[in-house]
């Protein structure tokens, strides 16, 4: 397990802000907000991100249930839009409910099913290493794949494209015969949780987004990877497309991630919401939104 500091997160993800969508509007000054509930009527539609705003770790935070219970009794329309490359629709109502949320089917998206569509494009999947646990919910798609956890991270000649899934069970050993195998080479990069860390009690750990960003700081990899979550368009596109969204404007994201929540749904020309109880729980919230340079719509302490 790598443990990273809030700073070192915020400036990996600046330094690959090439990878991202542009910020659409020049930063306003945000509106200090006491809840969702203060502005949830304004919406068509509420895209929800799930760790640090619904869940950290196995349990609900305080105030999401009864946030969700209020949004169906005002019947506004909502879907939680997560970077999870561990639950894909099928398995993301048994996913949730025991944490206390009774979300259907159709009102979850996560990045593994917009990675999912992508590998079921492809007639062939063998030239592809994939950084997965070795049980994995897309099995039936990564079957083919030069699965790298069990290769001890050493990448195979055979090997051109890098899918980088889902950091569980992926060790600092496994990254450092990665790194060195990749030397003097050129892949194909494709993230399917582009997040840089993630809350795990009380720190910050390594996700996906890192172990990508590592290997191309220090392999010097020239191809721009291919986003499968936010702050990447198409997860956000799947959602308002579900729901037959036609101005953007009407949409509100909420997260707790600048980089990746409020970026991306600024992009999309989404109003945002940025939470304080997630990753940036610790920190001074207006030190954060200076130096990113990322400015969301509204701030508020939880949903
Ligand atoms: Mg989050």
């Amino acid at each position: 397990m790598i443990v990273l500091s809030p700073d070192s997160v915020n400036k990996m993800y600046a330094q690959h802000l090439d990878w991202y969508p542009a910020i659409v509007d020049p930063p306003l000054p945000p509106v200090r907000i006491s809840a969702l509930a203060d502005i949830m009527s304004q919406f068509d539609l509420i895209l929800l991100d799930s760790y640090g705003v619904l869940c950290r770790g196995s349990s609900a935070i305080a105030g999401a249930t009864e946030a969700i219970e209020l949004l169906r009794q005002r019947s506004i329309p909502f879907c939680v839009v997560s970077n999870d490359t561990l639950t894909n629709r099928k398995v993301a109502a048994a996913k949730y409910h025991p944490r206390g949320f009774d979300f259907r089917a159709d009102e979850v998206i996560t990045s593994l099913d917009i990675t999912e569509h992508y590998l079921s494009t492809l007639t062939c999947r063998d030239n592809i290493g994939v950084i997965a646990p070795l049980e994995h919910p897309s099995d039936h798609l990564l079957k083919d794949m030069c699965r790298l956890n069990s290769c001890n991270g050493e990448i195979p000649a055979t090997v051109d494209t890098l899918l980088f899934l889902t950091g569980a069970g992926w060790t600092n050993k496994m990254q450092e015969n990665l790194v060195s195998s990749a030397r003097g080479k050129q892949f194909q990069l494709l993230i399917g949780n582009p997040d840089i860390g993630a809350p795990h009690g009380d720190h910050i750990t390594a996700t996906p987004g890192y172990f990508l960003a590592d290997l191309v700081e220090q392999t010097h990899q020239q191809a721009r990877p291919i986003l499968f979550g936010k702050p990447d368009r198409t997860i956000f596109q799947a959602a308002i497309a579900l729901h037959q969204i036609a101005d953007p404007s009407r949409v509100l994201m909420v997260g707790d991630t600048l980089y990746t929540d409020i970026l991306g749904g600024n992009a999309m020309g989404f109003q945002t919401l940025l939470l304080q109880c997630g990753i940036y729980l610790h920190e001074n919230i207006d030190n954060v939104i200076a130096q990113a340079g990322i400015s969301p719509t509204y701030i508020a302490p939880g949903l």
